[in-house]
């Protein structure tokens, strides 16, 4: 069978069928565009065809699992399965009505294990096909739909590190930006990455328009040493120089994410570094509430990860504005599903 988003794939279909481009255009529309699901999309075709294109054409990658609803927020969690029985989540934000975003993955776990990420701690990764992470938008758009809401955002920051998994990421955003396809603005879609030098450089050649969040954290090469063991390899140094070239590629700032962990991230040498780090980098800071991952026990620098105190954080932001820079904290939601940053995994 022939993914749907296999484009290649549909083409030699449409062929086959001696189908105009437009009614492949027209599906694609009604499928991808609108989110109008599956009866709708055949119902667009021609009627002598609908039988032999749903017979060759696999419109979904995933098998749904189940939908778990925040009583916190409008967040919630979707649980799929792939084909090879491995389950991978993303999650619904209803921030604002017609602000709909979807938080997806782009790996099954990840071989990064940061100690904060429950992700982190998954056995078995393996890259997710483009089709894999486009049908989490597919179906988090029919969700969306089905509420009188509209899929504006994608953002990647489920589960995995997206710049390992480049190239099906790369074909991802491709249809997620194609006017014959999703159609999504560039201004909408966002890779956050560990901050793999390479990967940012590549992202910025390809993708010059598509929002890059970097997650930092901490500046102080031995405590971002410890809490991401996988980073050791690339200095802080290299990282900046990334985020500096990109700058140069694009003006939209770099969103740099911090997670505030009680002493180790969000004290005052923490802040001043950071200052002196950012400074003539065009960035927005993003402060993260440590989401605690349940049975955690990782120590740092002698101490238990636990989460900055809410007037910390108040005073850790107050001190980056007065200093000049575009900073906000994030309210990450979902946590009563363990659908937070850093939560999924199963
Ligand atoms: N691998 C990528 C994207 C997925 S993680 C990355 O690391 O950027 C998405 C974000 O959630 C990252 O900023 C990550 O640092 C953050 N995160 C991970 N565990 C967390 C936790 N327990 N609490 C809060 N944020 C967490
Ligand atoms: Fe992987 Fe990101 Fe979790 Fe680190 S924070 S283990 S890079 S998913």
């Amino acid at each position: 069978m022939i993914s749907f988003t296999d484009q290649t794939g549909i083409e030699e279909l449409r062929h086959r069928l001696r189908l105009d481009p437009q009614v492949i255009r027209r599906l694609r529309a009604v499928y991808l565009r609108s989110f109008s699901g599956l009866d709708a999309a055949l119902g667009s075709l021609p009627e002598g065809v609908r039988c032999e294109v749903s017979a060759a054409v696999r419109f979904h990658e995933l098998d749904w699992v189940e939908t778990v609803h925040s009583d916190l927020d409008g967040a919630s969690k979707v649980v799929f399965k792939t084909r090879d029985s491995r389950r991978i989540e993303s999650v619904l934000l209803r921030i604002k009505t017609g602000r709909s975003s979807v938080c997806v993955s782009s790996q099954t776990g990840c071989v990064a294990g940061c100690l904060f990420c429950a992700t982190g701690r998954v056995k078995e990764v393996r890259n997710l096909a483009s089709s894999e992470i486009l049908d989490q938008v597919i179906q988090a758009g029919e969700i969306f739909q089905s509420e009188g809401r509209r899929l504006r955002n994608v953002v990647f920051m489920g589960m995995g590190e997206p710049f390992h998994n480049t190239e099906n990421l790369f074909a991802a955003l491709e249809q997620l930006r194609s006017s014959g396809g999703f159609h999504l603005s560039d201004r909408h879609l966002l890779v956050s990455t560990l901050g793999i030098p390479e990967g940012i450089q590549r992202l910025s050649a390809r993708f010059p328009r598509v929002g890059l969040a970097v997650s930092l954290h901490s500046v102080r090469q031995d405590i971002r040493d410890e809490l991401m063991p996988f980073c050791r390899q690339w200095p802080l140094s290299e990282l900046r120089a990334a985020i500096l070239d990109r700058n140069t590629v694009h003006g939209q700032p770099v969103m740099i994410e911090l997670l505030m962990l009680d002493g180790l991230t969000d004290t005052e040498a923490d802040c001043a570094a950071l200052k002196e780090w950012l400074t003539g980098l065009q960035v927005h800071i993003n402060l993260i509430p440590y989401n605690p991952v349940a049975a955690d026990h990782a120590v740092v620098a002698g101490r238990l990860l636990r989460e900055s105190g809410e007037k910390r954080v108040g005073e850790f932001l107050a001190e980056l504005k007065d200093a000049g820079f575009k900073a906000t904290r994030r309210h990450s939601l979902g946590a009563d599903i363990l659908a937070a940053c850093g939560q999924l995994a199963r």
